[in-house]
């Protein structure tokens, strides 16, 4: 679904960061991958790259065979197959839940005000707030406003959908809200890559771990792998940092 060579990206200002370097990486169709690595390692540039908020400067990237790269390549079509869930939520502030989670349903996918109405319902009941359809953001907790977010995302019916750091702005107790959903989406057979600092969901959910260190991907493997024997110094490092 995901396959990533030889990618590379530098940042000029406000000074030169090498932010990624040579990352190849695959992802099976209905895979869960997480990401981890200290701050500043490329985690982010890597997932905005794939739905490229960020243009890689070389390489290659192919989502479900097609060459995002390529000048060629729509990037309206892009994002419409790759969704993303950011730490900050992103909702429309001015519009209701329900709306937030219709626009772009209507605007890009097509579908009538009632067809898109009924999936958000649908959606809305999945990540357990239906009861919140006609509220704003602003009068949600950032829990329920972060499964709106992923609501919304699915709603296009993505291919693959990246999440960076999605719970790392909440408080304490909402943090397993989030997650729980997150949980059901990759259970639905989702196609995800998820940065976080999680490492009970690492643990739990994710097919395969990446750590990724300046730029560079250094490790990769099971959960198992990584939390029972990994191999890399820095890898090792990292995670008596966390655990
Ligand atoms: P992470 O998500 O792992 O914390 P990032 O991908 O955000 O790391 O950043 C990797 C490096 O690239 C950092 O040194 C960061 O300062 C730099 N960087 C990221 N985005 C930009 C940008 N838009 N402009 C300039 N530098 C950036
Ligand atoms: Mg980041």
């Amino acid at each position: 679904m995901i396959e990533v060579k030889n990618i590379y990206k530098t940042f000029y200002v406000p000074h030169e960061v090498q932010a990624l370097s040579n990352v190849s990486h695959t992802v099976d169709k209905g895979q869960v991958v997480v990401v981890i690595g200290p701050s500043g390692s490329g985690k982010s540039t890597f997932l905005r790259c794939l739905n490229r908020l960020e243009y890689a400067d070389s390489g290659h990237i192919f989502i479900d065979g097609i060459d995002i790269l390529s000048p060629k390549t729509n990037i309206n079509k892009i994002r419409e197959e790759v969704g993303m869930v950011f730490q900050s939520f992103n909702l429309f502030p001015h519009k209701t839940v329900l709306e937030n989670l219709t626009i772009a349903q209507t605007v890009v996918r097509k579908r009538t005000k009632k067809e898109a109405g009924e999936v958000a319902m649908e959606l809305l009941k999945k990540v357990g707030i239906h009861d919140k359809a006609g509220v704003y953001p602003t009068q949600l907790s950032g829990g329920q406003q972060q499964r709106v977010a992923i609501a919304r995302s699915l709603a296009m019916e993505p291919k693959v959908l990246l999440f960076d750091e999605p719970t790392s702005a909440l408080d304490p107790e909402m943090v397993g809200e989030v997650l729980d959903v997150m949980k059901t989406v990759a259970k639905e057979g989702m196609t995800m890559v998820v940065v976080t600092h999680e490492m009970g969901f690492a643990r739990e959910v994710a097919d395969e771990v990446v750590f990724m260190d300046q730029g560079m991907l250094i490790e990769k493997g099971s959960p198992e792998h990584f939390f029972t024997n990994p191999e890399s110094d820095r890898t090792k490092a990292f995670l008596s940092q966390i655990l």
